[in-house]
């Protein structure tokens, strides 16, 4: 029997709630004592309500009721990214959470489509992609799921994530977490206690007077990083050089009663603008770099760009891009943004929330961390942010827009080796990597790479042994089963509101 431990996980927002209730509903026999401290005063970042599909695997593992808990936070699907602008001005391609087409003859689908894209038959790539197609005519149906079954995804075309309220989230994870056994306490950390040979933090103080101790603490603080960056001193990696945006104001406005699967990424004069559909509201915000664009200026620009229907005041966000130099230092774990930030182009924070405790939970040492495991830990999550960053960078370096200074800055500037030899490769012969785990599936690659004008030079030489009449015969069986797929689709309004209505 493994040595049962103390956790502290030290505030509640999205990051903190999660880390609670997947601790709460996994590792019971690892934990003998489970608290999480949050300050109501000092609030969450209260943004962060588009998803990638790992999200359904976390509520799923958790046992959280799909219907349930997309009631309660307001959600909606999300099939991918509609990127508007970011290739030529006034062209749209969309990141879809699924795949352009089936292998053919063990031969990649976009391979097959580049040997024939001049032939009159072959259609556009997005034409090929389900998910693409669900997004472009608001379409929404589960993934081979017959109706009234829940769980199991049989159709490999395509995955779905959400599009829910973060501070309802948060309250979702919170009841979850107390039912099964975590401890809440209310209060301001006002600093912690470390242990004079170890550099261990040995306990955090409170405003109140109590000290909380623990054999881990689970740095979840939001950006001041209370404990990692400030008490422990972990540095800072910038990564401003790659992703100069630095601010972002937040607005709802009225609910679009379509309810898109899709979240939209326009891009702007010197950053670009989110829209969430939610049930009861949209999100929206404008991400811009402060050194060429006001507060005043972003509010009144996304002000504008809503027609005037916003509805509470703007919220305006400062930060960096970049991470903690190791997200696990001493006997504390930072999660979310306490560990790091990159911007939320493609909604990867919560994924890397989720991915920092699916790696801790497999790494769970005993009352004392060996040191092998605390470097795999950070190890894995460097890879994480990295491969995250890389394909981040790659929307804002394949721009083609000329209205600002940022676009030529990005276009021009220099990207870390790892993300200039996935273009290289991409460019010479349309390859792009499988990574093992860890974001992003090629599918991803290619709509980012394609949609804003990146064409291979060649196609894989393989690609032409396959045999024409059958290439082409089965490229055009696979638009057809999308479109008819597509027929057998209600809206995604109709299929939602039907969804949480039943019992
Ligand atoms: P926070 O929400 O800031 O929570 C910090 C917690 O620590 C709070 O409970 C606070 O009270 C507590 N705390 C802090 N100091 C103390 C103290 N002294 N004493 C006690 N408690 C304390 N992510 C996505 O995946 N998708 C998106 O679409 C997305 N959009 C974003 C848009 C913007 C503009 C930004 C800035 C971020 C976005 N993110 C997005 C990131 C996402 O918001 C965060 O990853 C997520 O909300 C997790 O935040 P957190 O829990 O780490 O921090």
């Amino acid at each position: 029997m493994a040595e049962r431990i103390k956790i502290a996980i030290i505030g509640g927002g999205t990051a903190g709630w999660m880390t609670a209730a997947a601790l709460a509903s996994l590792a019971t026999d690892r934990i003998c004592d489970l608290v999480l401290v949050e300050s109501e005063a000092i609030g969450t970042v209260g943004v962060g309500e588009a998803t990638i599909p790992a999200i359904k695997d976390f509520n799923d593992l958790l046992g959280i009721p799909e219907r349930d808990f997309m009631r309660f936070t307001q959600a909606t699907f999300k099939l991918g990214i509609e990127f508007s602008g970011w290739g030529r001005q006034n062209t749209s391609y969309i990141h879809p959470f699924g795949t352009f087409g089936d292998t053919i003859a063990g031969s990649d689908f976009h391979q097959q489509w580049l040997r024939f894209s001049h032939s009159a038959e072959t259609k556009p790539l997005e034409a090929y992609s389900l998910a693409v197609q669900m997004c472009r005519h608001n379409r929404f149906k589960f993934p081979g799921r017959k109706s009234g079954e829940d769980t199991i995804a049989t159709d490999s075309r395509f995955a779905y994530a959400y599009h829910f309220d973060a501070g309802l989230y948060a309250r979702y994870l919170r009841l979850f977490s107390e039912r099964k056994g975590v401890r809440r306490i209310e209060g301001r950390i006002t600093g912690a206690q470390l242990n004079r040979d170890s550099g261990d933090i040995e306990g955090v103080l409170l405003k109140s007077g109590q000290r909380i101790d623990a054999d881990y603490f689970i740095d979840c603080s939001g950006f001041r990083s209370l404990l990692l960056g400030e008490r422990l001193g972990v540095r800072y990696e910038s990564w401003k050089h790659w992703l100069p945006c630095d601010s972002a104001v937040a607005m709802p406005s009225e609910r679009n009663p379509e309810l898109p699967p899709v979240t939209r990424a326009t891009a702007k004069a010197v950053g670009w603008q989110w829209q969430i559909p939610l049930q009861h509201r949209t999100g929206n915000g404008l991400v811009f770099q402060s050194g060429l664009m006001s507060e005043d200026e972003a509010v009144t620009s996304l002000q504008q760009s809503l027609g005037g229907h916003s509805g509470s005041g703007p919220r305006v966000i400062h930060f960096e891009a970049g991470k903690r130099s190791c997200s696990w230092y001493k006997n504390c774990i930072a999660i979310g943004l306490a560990a790091g930030f990159l911007e939320p182009l493609e909604s990867t924070s919560i994924y890397l929330i989720q991915s920092a405790i699916a790696h801790f939970l497999a790494l769970l040492p005993g009352k004392v961390a060996p040191p092998q495991l605390v470097r795999e830990f950070n190890r894995q999550m460097d890879l994480e942010y990295e491969r995250a960053r890389d394909f981040i960078i790659l929307h804002y370096h394949l721009n083609q827009r000329d209205d600002s200074e940022l676009w030529h800055y990005c276009r021009s500037m220099n990207i870390p080796d790892s993300l200039r030899g996935r273009i290289d490769a991409f460019r010479k012969r349309g390859y792009i990597e499988q990574y093992r785990f860890g974001l992003f599936a090629p599918p991803s690659w290619l709509s980012v790479m394609m949609g804003q004008g990146l064409m291979p030079e060649k196609t894989d030489p393989l690609s032409a042994t396959v045999d024409t009449t059958l290439a082409q015969r089965t490229m055009a069986e696979q638009f057809e089963a999308v479109q008819q797929a597509l027929g057998t689709m209600v809206s995604s309004r109709e299929f939602v509101g039907n969804y949480c209505a039943t019992a």
